[in-house]
């Protein structure tokens, strides 16, 4: 009953602060990536589901629908909390629902052929979605920082919190449109795509784990800026790299963009490998 409580209290004081993965722009090139990887029968079908639309098109619905409380049950399936030491299975279950959970409920309902077509659509928009946020690493991010939101970051003078720099602050540096972004990283991963479609689910979430240590690389030893001021700060390393005269911000870019990328990349690879062996 104390557990209950604890974890009740815990998702009661973040769940309206959580920030949302992926900017628009994130969510769109994950949609753009899977739609080129799609099937000829999966692609007819997406295309009668969203009325012509594309998974790019209906990538960032699941976000939009946040401003209306009907969908505040919703809110929790975006992202999971693991701390750096424990697996999924051993995190203490949101009792709301998380991003690994609602994925796996939602592709069964997407299979489910004796479902109404409405809530099969609806299962479609979701997993469009929450395939992207589960590749943003900060989407399955240590609760103790809210994923990234409670660590600051000052990027080139200007304090920024970290899930959004993940987020979008990244994505919007490379200037590109997302059919561009899309098409410039399946010209880059392409060649691999056999390597990437991995459809076990818990080894999407090891991938995003992994990349923490580079995520949190975030304190510039020569300049001394990229320094964050936060109460998580003995988690952040110092950064080896970076010469002098260079902004924080490029030299944090260079060093995580390869993997940021490749994030998008498998994100759009494997939502196509699961919309091709589910319509
Ligand atoms: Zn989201």
């Amino acid at each position: 009953m104390k557990k209950i409580s604890l974890v009740l209290t815990i998702f009661l004081s973040f769940s309206s602060y959580q920030s949302f993965a992926w900017g628009p722009e994130g969510h769109k090139i994950v949609g753009e990536v899977a739609q080129k990887y799609l099937s000829p029968a999966a692609k007819a079908k997406v295309a009668v589901m969203l009325k012509n639309k594309t998974l790019a098109d209906e990538a960032n619905w699941a976000d939009s629908i946040k401003s209306n409380p009907e969908w505040d049950y919703t809110r929790t399936w975006h992202y999971v909390n693991i701390a750096d030491n424990a697996n999924y299975g051993d995190a203490p279950l949101n009792p709301a629902g998380d991003v690994v959970e609602a994925i796996g409920r939602l592709h069964k309902e997407l299979m489910d052929k004796n479902l109404a077509e409405e809530k099969r659509i609806e299962a479609l928009k979701f997993l469009v979605h929450f395939v992207g946020d589960i590749h943003q690493p900060l989407h399955a991010g240590r609760g103790e920082d809210r994923g990234g939101n409670d660590t600051e970051v000052n990027w080139d003078g200007v304090t920024k919190n970290l899930h959004y720099i993940w987020d979008t602050v990244l994505i919007e540096m490379k200037n590109k449109t997302y059919k561009q972004y899309a098409a410039d990283l399946i010209n880059t991963f392409g060649n691999n795509i056999k390597e990437y479609q991995q459809s076990d689910i818990l080894i999407w979430v090891k991938d995003d784990m992994g990349c923490r240590d580079l995520i949190y690389k975030i304190k510039n030893k020569e300049t001394g800026t990229g320094v964050s001021s936060h109460r998580n700060d003995n988690r952040v390393e110092r950064d080896s790299g970076g010469g002098q005269g260079q902004k924080f911000s490029q030299i944090y870019a260079a060093r995580v963009m390869p993997t940021l990328d490749l994030q998008l990349f498998k994100a759009g690879v494997r939502l196509a490998n699961l919309l091709n062996q589910s319509l």
